[in-house]
């Protein structure tokens, strides 16, 4: 009979010798040794040994032996110190046993798919199939603990600075964040659609207009983008909004929200985190997420080769583009013509023609770089480099060179293990504003409600557009973006504005965004926000480098739930209801 456990399997030690003890949970090994039967019983908080030997009564033996792997069991006995030699120091609970005096099976099992242990021997669809499987296994649960423990340590630490958790909707207008909707029919309103969220953030905003001061949300949000290997089509932020806050304040409060869940979940003590402009990390790392974890900083080449002759270069140039290249320190031998070309093949993609790159001797560069450096001397002080070194230039549009050396870096260095242990912070600030598009329009960088610096307000719609700089800023942790957000636009005519350089006209912006604009035009407070994409913070927390490792359910790389087999087809007779016709057989 089901009675209330005393204690759970991870929890028993030397120090509940004797006692009677109630303890339930899976068999997660069943070993038979002549006679005696050991049972490791395990539950969320650990794994326990059980030893059914002579100590124990007829009836306690007969049932251990009809235990099998995973069924459920509930065992009452008592704790007992284990056999100088039987001790196992690597185990929790290593120093003793449970002598049952009683071993009652509440579930069978049908034979398991896989092995719980060795999981990863099983292919990870059958796996995601058997997500309930999965999740049993030790790595996998203490993953959501910690994810548990985030959550915590961010509410808290929100809840103390005076944020008020509160829920928006998940049925609503689209949100422009840059990516495809989620939409789903009205059966009452034929022919109308909801969106799901791509995040709170118009309504966050409407929050402070409110006067609810702070609010934050542990929400789920949807993009239909396109598939990747870390993407899920939903994944949760933390998200946060707050009134009268300077830039400087609302970077505080992110920094205090990740200073304590790495405190809580990992007993890390975040430093001070340094801040770079968006110029200045495109500058020194080719990207906007730049790794602080190692050095290999890229160097401006303008100076010293932009004069080359050498095509490549020259034709570089000659179209206004860059020349900018990295030392990799040491490398001349262990570089070897196939790794080069690795490297070559790897910025292509970029929009880059190759890579120019080059030995360091004593006098000269060799190499494909050679051609391009008439001044050795010049060149050696302008990127650092010395004899022993491989310098890898690249030549092109500034996007080009910037985003593949930018990516090269850190493939490089990883390949070498140049990165070290634990976290590299960084903030960086000052983005653009917009960006071009290719056809001519703008785009917005972070959203269309991110406030251009004030000093730069004047020059919306003038030919300055693209210099302008806006109140955003990135947590970076380890290369990735861990949190983003911005000041807003507070006032609804800088509001249209924004909306107009980005080609919205004024009868899309009623339609789509009428109520968010009469919204900031009833008094709206200064405001700004960001949010933490809690997934990927996760991977991080657990040291994982799969997004599917830290979500309980999670989606294949192409949004398949192969456990409830979502998404699936249904009944005509259901989308006749929603007035949705199906084009497809
Ligand atoms: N809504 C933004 C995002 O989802 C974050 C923010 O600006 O608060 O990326």
């Amino acid at each position: 009979m089901l009675t209330r456990r005393t204690h759970t399997c991870g929890e028993l030690r030397t120090e509940h010798t004797g006692q009677e003890v109630v303890v339930q949970g899976w068999a997660s090994a069943v070993r038979d040794r002549g006679g005696v039967t050991f049972l490791l019983l395990r539950d969320r908080h650990g794994i326990v040994q059980i030893t059914v030997d002579e100590r124990c009564s007829d009836a306690v033996r007969d049932a251990a032996k009809a235990v099998r792997l995973e069924y459920v069991l509930q065992v009452r006995g008592t704790v007992a110190a284990r056999a100088e030699g039987a001790v196992k120091d690597d185990m929790e609970t290593g120093a003793i046993e449970v002598v049952p005096t009683e071993v009652e099976i509440l579930s069978g099992t049908e034979p398991l798919p896989f092995a719980i242990g060795k999981q990863s021997e099983a292919h990870e669809e059958t796996r995601l199939k058997y997500r309930y499987l999965d999740l049993r296994r030790p790595q996998l649960q203490q993953n959501i603990v910690r994810r548990h423990r985030a959550a915590q340590a961010a509410r808290s630490a929100l809840s103390e600075l005076g944020f008020l958790e509160i829920e928006t909707p998940i049925l609503t207008k689209a949100t422009p964040e840059g990516a495809r909707d989620y939409l789903v029919p009205s059966r009452v309103h034929a022919g109308q659609w909801y969106a799901l969220p791509q995040s709170p953030q118009i309504f966050k905003q409407i929050l402070m207009v409110s006067g609810m001061d702070r609010y934050f949300q542990i929400c789920r949000c949807f993009r239909d983008e396109d598939l990747r290997f870390d993407r899920q089509p939903e994944f949760t932020q933390i998200d946060i909004e707050m009134s009268f806050a300077p830039r400087d304040l609302i970077m505080e409060v992110a920094e205090t929200v990740t200073r304590r869940m790495f405190a809580d979940v990992l007993g890390h003590v975040v430093g001070e985190i340094p801040r770079l402009s968006y110029a200045e990390a495109m500058e020194r790392f080719g990207v906007d997420n730049p790794d602080l974890r190692f050095g290999m900083e890229l160097t401006s080449l303008d100076a010293v080769l932009g004069g080359s002759t050498f095509p490549p270069v020259a034709n570089a140039v000659a179209e206004g583009g860059r020349v900018r290249g990295f030392v990799v320190k040491g490398a001349s031998e262990s570089a070897s013509r196939k790794v080069l070309d690795a490297w070559t093949a790897f910025v292509k993609p970029y929009g880059l023609g190759g890579l120019l790159w080059g030995k360091v001797t004593d006098s000269e560069v060799t190499g494909p770089l050679k051609k391009a450096v008439d001044d050795f001397a010049g060149f050696c002080a302008a990127t650092g480099a010395s004899a022993g070194d491989v310098v890898v230039v690249a030549a092109g549009s500034e996007k080009a060179v910037n985003t593949g050396l930018g990516r090269l870096r850190v493939q490089v260095a990883r390949e070498r293990e140049m990165i070290g242990e634990g976290f590299a912070f960084a903030w960086v600030v000052d983005f653009p504003l917009f960006e071009a598009t290719d056809d001519g329009g703008w785009t917005s960088t972070h959203h269309p409600f991110t406030s251009p610096k004030p000093e730069h307000v004047g020059w919306l719609g003038s030919e300055r557009q693209g210099e302008i700089l806006s109140d955003a800023y990135d947590l970076v942790c380890n290369g990735n973006e861990i949190c983003g957000g911005s000041v807003r636009i507070h006032r609804h005519d800088v509001q249209e504005k924004v909306f107009a350089a980005l080609g919205i006209g004024p009868e899309e912006q009623r339609e789509k965004f009428g109520f968010m604009l009469d919204a900031l035009s009833f008094g709206a407070p200064p405001h700004g926000g960001m949010a933490f994409g809690f997934d990927r913070l996760m991977m991080w927390l657990c040291g994982t480098e799969s997004i599917r490792d830290v979500i309980a359910f999670p989606k294949t790389t192409s949004a398949q739930d192969l456990m409830s087999g979502a998404p699936g087809p249904v009944p005509p007779a259901d989308l006749v209801e929603l007035h949705v016709r199906n084009t497809v057989d």
